[in-house]
């Protein structure tokens, strides 16, 4: 299916070199499942902690990073950004736990993506994917006469020149109106094939949501880690302890999602609706390291109307080309 050989899997951070061991007394078993004392697995990386609210809220930070925990919640506040976790986080004793699989596939590669930087192939093409097309709209609003297979693809021909103009070999999986295939399941395959015939070394995929008027904002998804639920768990639970080629990139699928989500939110100005976790078949079926974007919500009566306009196409745009910029900047140790 590719031609190219897929990216090798980055080793855990606890093999990582220059990071002294985690002492056997900062793991746990909680539930079935590994979890890891929040404030030592931190303070390996240097990050100071500070506890809050009687032990239930840590807030560990650097000079580059601020990440606050609270204690049962599903997820965390990264430099004011709401992250997904796998796992809540829990309290034992006075202290906050967080799963090992957060801890490595997510928390770790966050805050020093540096350090995966040697396992990661240079980039030279990204493949953009528009979502939906041809018999399927996708998301619509019929009031303003607008819907997300045009829109989607509005936005990745804009990303594609900004891309171009940085020096990136860029593909798309669709440049007109139409649909990969007939066959919804086939379709979405086709897309991942394509970016696995072309070599892609990024594979970014643009859509729009679709909820009752008063919903809106951006939410972006990366692959879900081995073992763990998605955001919205999955209906076929044989999933969850698959791994997929997706997998593979695990902490890089984070430090590109986040790096874009962040880079989004702060252009449009949207409501951050987290970095999330789901099993698209997109992302499952990646070699490389993808992100899966629900720029907004066309259903919104105000954001809609937003995205109906070019200007704030180009916004998202320049949003992602953003985040792309500054994954890379990160990859490099170079704080952007
Ligand atoms: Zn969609």
């Amino acid at each position: 299916m590719r031609p190219s050989v897929p990216v090798p899997p980055a080793p855990s951070p606890d093999r990582l070199p220059g990071l002294p061991p985690l002492p056997a007394t900062a793991t746990q078993r909680i539930g079935g499942i590994d979890y890891t004392d929040a404030r030592v697995f931190f303070a390996r990386y240097g990050l100071k902690a500070t506890e809050l609210q009687s032990g239930h809220r840590l807030r560990v930070q650097d000079g580059a990073n601020v990440i606050e925990l609270d204690a049962d919640q599903h997820d965390a506040l990264v430099n004011g950004l709401i992250v997904f976790l796998g796992e809540p986080v829990v309290m034992r004793g006075s202290a906050l736990f967080i799963s090992k699989i957060d801890a490595e596939h997510l928390f770790a590669p966050l805050v020093q993506p540096g350090r995966f930087a040697a396992f990661t192939p240079p980039v030279h093409t990204i493949v953009l994917d528009a979502g939906h097309g041809g018999i399927d709209p996708g998301a619509q609003n019929a009031a303003l006469n607008v819907n997300e297979k045009t829109c989607a693809l509005d936005v990745v021909l804009r990303l594609r020149t900004l891309l171009e103009a940085r020096g990136f070999k860029v593909v798309l999986t669709r440049t007109s109106d139409h649909e990969l295939s007939t066959d919804k399941p086939t379709d979405l395959s086709m897309r991942a094939e394509l970016a696995g015939r072309v070599g892609a070394d990024l594979f970014i995929s643009v859509h729009f949501n679709a909820a009752p008027p008063a919903v809106h904002g951006t939410e972006t998804f990366i692959m879900t880690p081995q073992s763990q639920a998605s955001t919205q768990a999955e209906k076929d639970k044989a999933m969850i302890p698959t791994a997929y080629p997706g997998n593979r990139v695990d902490p890089l699928n984070a430090v590109l999602g986040y790096a874009i989500h962040r880079r989004l939110t702060s252009e449009l100005g949207s409501m951050d609706r987290g970095l999330k976790h789901a099993r698209f078949e997109v992302l499952r079926l990646e070699n490389c390291p993808s992100v899966l974007i629900e720029s907004g919500y066309i259903s919104s009566d105000t954001e809609g109307r937003k995205i109906a306009t070019p200007a704030y196409r180009q916004k998202i745009a320049e949003g992602i080309a953003s985040g792309v910029a500054a994954y890379l900047a990160q990859l490099a140790g170079t704080r952007k």
